[in-house]
């Protein structure tokens, strides 16, 4: 696929940086012992990879999202533990900021996401809320001046290293389904915050947490968008940055295909059984060519959708077209890899196995397969 220059440049530079700082060894264990590896991430910020979605006049390099997708997907290819928090400060904070923030919000942390000193976590999913998100239990309620915030939200990853915890909360009645629901900027260090690590099968190295609120008070300015917003967080969420974060992860699923196509390749190229190389086999042959034919496909969805987002064209279709494409065909491309792989597919020796967790975990994190179809159906206009 032809790319323009200046990605094709970004992309050269950020496997760089992946080579010099990221090595294989070292990214396994980020995974194995779920650490974040901060320093690595801190060298990554110096970069100003972290300003793609940040524009130029509050400290960024200025509004790119296909530029963005190709870092996560570099990223994700030797680790999450590094593409997570990369998502975390430049997508969840600095999209978000972007598009929903107040110009004081802006002022405050947008030069600091440029800089990769400032991140967000997603509290969005709870106990008893998945898909549904216009269901949180999580309240907030004012007393005077004060906002007290109450609830558990649960697999917020990066809860524990991010700034600010991005709260979808209730904030009037239930039976108002997608009113009375505002978003907060929870400081995860604030009193009656409690963080406790949940433990999970892929997209490791940046903990997912249970963040526990109880009777948190933050004031007026930690409402998303300043005052005005309370009770505006459905359309706030529904926007441009959540269509974003079905590219994230189609992104990370773009990225862990290309992986695993490569060691795939290359493992079946000096394996040699029954007198020649693994790869001159019928049936191996058949599966790269399948696997590299669907990593394609990929590729062109998420370019698509990314221009799409990037032209501020309509692409909600898309988005989820994409996410729902992308993430079941990592999944697809990653076991069929790692079968070429033999034993070594399934030995800790590879990173075929982390391919394949991290893959298989994408068609249920950020709206799972069946809310994309959900989705497409109804901008399709489909009877229910
Ligand atoms: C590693 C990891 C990291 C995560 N990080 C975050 C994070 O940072 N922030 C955050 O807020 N959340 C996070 N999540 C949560 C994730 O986004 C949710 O798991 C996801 O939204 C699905 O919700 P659920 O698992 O509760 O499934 P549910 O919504 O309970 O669904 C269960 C099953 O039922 C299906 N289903 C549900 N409703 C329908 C329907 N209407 N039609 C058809 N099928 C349906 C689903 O497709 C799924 O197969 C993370 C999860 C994991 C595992």
């Amino acid at each position: 696929m032809t790319e323009s220059e200046d990605i094709r440049l970004l992309r050269d530079a950020v496997r760089r940086f992946v080579d010099q700082h990221m090595p294989r060894e070292a990214a396994r264990r980020w995974d194995k012992e779920n650490i974040f590896p901060r320093e690595v991430y801190a060298e990554l910020g110096k970069m100003g990879v972290m300003g793609l979605t940040v524009p130029t006049e509050y400290g960024g390099q200025g509004v790119d999202i296909p530029a963005t997708m190709a870092v996560i997907e570099e990223l994700a290819k030797r680790s999450s533990a590094v593409a997570c928090p990369y998502i975390m400060a430049a997508c969840y904070a600095g999209m978000n900021l972007v598009e929903s923030g107040s110009e004081s919000q802006k002022r405050a942390f947008l030069p600091k996401v440029a800089k990769g000193e400032f991140m967000f976590a997603y509290g969005l999913s709870e106990p008893n809320v998945g898909g549904d998100l216009a269901m949180v239990e999580t309240t907030a309620r004012r007393e005077g001046n004060r906002i007290l915030v109450n609830g558990t939200k649960r697999w917020c990853t990066g809860a524990h290293i991010a700034d600010y915890v991005f709260c979808l909360a209730r904030t009037g009645p239930k039976e108002e389904r997608y009113k009375n629901l505002t978003i907060f900027l929870v400081p995860p260090k604030a009193q009656g915050v409690t963080i406790r690590p949940l433990d999970h099968l892929g997209i490791r190295g940046v903990e997912t947490n249970d963040a526990i609120f109880d009777d948190v008070e933050i004031g007026e300015d930690a409402i998303l968008g300043g005052p005005q917003m309370w009770n505006q967080g459905w359309r706030q969420l529904a926007g441009r940055a959540l269509e974003v974060e079905k590219l994230e992860l189609s992104a990370v699923a773009l990225g862990l295909a290309e992986a695993a196509c490569a060691d795939a390749i290359e493992y079946a190229e000096t394996r040699v059984q029954f007198g020649k190389p693994i790869g001159a086999h019928q049936a191996i042959r058949h599966t790269i060519a399948e696997a590299k034919t669907k990593t394609l496909a990929m590729r062109l969805m998420l370019a698509n959708a990314a221009a799409l987002v990037q032209e501020r064209k309509p692409s909600a279709l898309e988005s989820s077209m994409t996410k729902l494409f992308c993430c079941e065909g990592a999944a697809e491309v990653t076991l069929a890899c790692q079968r070429v792989m033999g034993a070594y597919g399934l030995s800790d020796l590879t990173d075929m196995v982390r391919y394949v967790r991290d893959a298989i975990s994408l068609p249920i994190v950020g709206g799972s397969s069946n809310m994309q179809k959900n989705n497409i159906a109804n901008r399709l206009k489909l009877a229910e």
